[in-house]
């Protein structure tokens, strides 16, 4: 691999471009013509598979169904919900001719779907049997950022799902909530290895149009702050606009309660920027489309028997239901296959040449700590299951030590900023709870609640802007 096709920036010196490169140069997405989009190449469509199909699962046991829904509602529907539609706003792409005509109405192309949904809820919707309504969709929303751009986490288009529930009391739409947002840290802890801190957004911070907003967030290595996912309660804030209602079995008409829910592709970015170093991405074991890349070393005498022997142990990893590949182009060098297999964040690497053939071992080099070792070829799959299962577990044990490291406490203002300068993370602080004093630190600091864990501890010390009696406490960050 000639030198400008690795990584060719430190992660530590300029995380931003070494970000860029990993996610181009691995084959994971690029740049489409149309600015502020990206393309999601195979690579990263694997990915994106994994993550669906994990969630998915979940989803489907728990009682969801899957649906699709037109990627263009039209203006009257956006507007229904005034917060909402505000909110969004900004953001919304419009449609306004078909062909050479002018559309009678404007058509706003998705940002997300909750009007389009409940406009039709309100349909299917009239008695407590239709309840409770569990649907998902596996779809992209657009939102026009104007803002800088970073493929995966900042895009005009991006893949997701969303969720939207409709119940027949308050608390099964709060325990729905509270049941998906634990789905999506099952996926971003155990899957991902990417510790998460679970809570609450505050008003300001909340999604338009929700009661309350439940949300992961995670920190990245350059100390800035990034929304995994949330789960919103949405009360009765749409049902009522919308007139979803329903006949219960007292023969009462109430209306329904109801939740939102989603998660993107950002979380691949986010996958990249905490796990990579500076020769490329590193994959967890649990979401790698490839687990184990196999590189038969030869020369042409060797070529069929090593090449035959290499196909033996991806079989044998296959048999046991590990992702194993054969790498055996004859038009790459050895040496060229490792930089790759390497800068794409494949977990575990055997190569296989004629001498360890005649000796039956192979030579293991795992990605993540880049330890070579011999294991007997007879041992092989059972080595490699529990490699990979060491390896998932080390990268989430060091993803989990910055973030623990790296939240720390602050009780001033001065306090606060000095340490958002100097190392960035999570700053944890006691808040009164008052808007204006969440925009007085956005003002002074530019950084923002992240969240309002659950495990929040109360009453710690004064509010970190007014000094009155602090109610809670948060994490501010500077965010993407
Ligand atoms: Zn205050």
């Amino acid at each position: 691999m000639t030198k400008d096709l690795g990584i060719t920036v430190k992660k530590s010196v300029d995380f931003s471009d070494w970000y860029t490169q990993c996610v181009l140069k691995s084959g994971i997405a690029d740049y489409s013509p149309g600015k502020g989009f990206i393309i999601l190449r195979p690579y990263g469509y694997a990915i994106w598979e994994n993550i669906k199909e994990i969630l998915d699962d979940q989803f489907k046991k728990t009682g969801h169904k899957n649906g699709f829904l037109p990627v263009l509602i039209p203006e009257s529907l956006l507007t229904v919900e005034k917060n909402h539609f505000e909110g969004f706003m900004p953001e919304v792409y419009w449609v306004t001719k078909s062909g050479n005509n002018d559309l009678g109405e404007k058509l706003a192309v998705r940002p997300t779907s909750e009007t389009l949904a409940y406009s039709m809820f309100s349909k299917w919707i009239s008695s407590y049997r239709d309840l409770p309504l569990k649907l998902n969709f596996w779809n992209s929303a657009l939102r026009a950022e104007i803002k800088s751009t970073k493929p995966l986490i900042r895009n005009s288009e991006f893949l997701w799902q969303e969720g939207h529930t409709a119940h027949s009391n308050e608390k099964e739409a709060s325990d729905e909530v509270r049941m998906i947002l634990d789905l999506y840290k099952m996926l971003i802890e155990q899957y991902l290895a990417i510790p998460t801190v679970s809570g609450l957004k505050t008003d300001k911070e909340k999604f338009v149009g929700a009661k309350y907003t439940t949300c992961l967030e995670s920190l990245m290595p350059d100390g800035k702050a990034l929304q995994m996912a949330t789960s919103h309660n949405l009360d009765q804030n749409f049902s009522k606009p919308f007139e979803i209602k329903f006949l219960d079995k007292d023969t009462a008409e109430h209306f329904v309660w109801q939740t939102s829910w989603g998660i993107s592709w950002r979380v691949i970015g986010a996958l990249i920027m905490v796990h990579g170093d500076d020769k490329g991405i590193i994959l967890p074991p649990k979401i790698s489309p490839t687990q184990v890349i196999i590189v038969p070393i030869y020369k042409d005498e060797s070529k069929e028997i090593v090449k035959q022997k290499a196909y033996e142990l991806e079989n044998k990893l296959k048999d046991s239901n590990i992702r194993a590949y054969t790498d055996d182009r004859d038009e790459y060098t050895s040496g060229w296959k490792f930089n790759e297999w390497e800068m794409k964040g494949v977990p575990l690497r055997v190569n296989i040449g004629i001498r360890d053939i005649r000796e039956e071992k192979v030579e293991l080099i795992r990605r993540d700590t880049r330890e070579r070792f011999y294991v007997k070829e007879k041992d092989l799959v059972n080595e490699t299951l529990s490699i990979l299962e060491n390896i998932q577990s080390n990268m989430y044990n060091l993803a989990k030590n910055y973030l623990v490291t790296n939240t720390r406490n602050a009780t001033h203002l001065d306090e606060l900023l000095s340490l958002l300068d100097s190392t960035g993370g999570f700053v944890a602080c006691s808040w009164c709870g008052k808007r204006e004093c969440e925009d007085l630190v956005k003002e002074k600091t530019t950084a923002d609640i992240r969240i309002i864990p659950f495990n929040t501890r109360k009453n710690i010390s004064s509010c970190i802007a007014c000094g009155k009696e602090g109610t809670t406490e948060v994490y501010f960050g500077r965010a993407y």
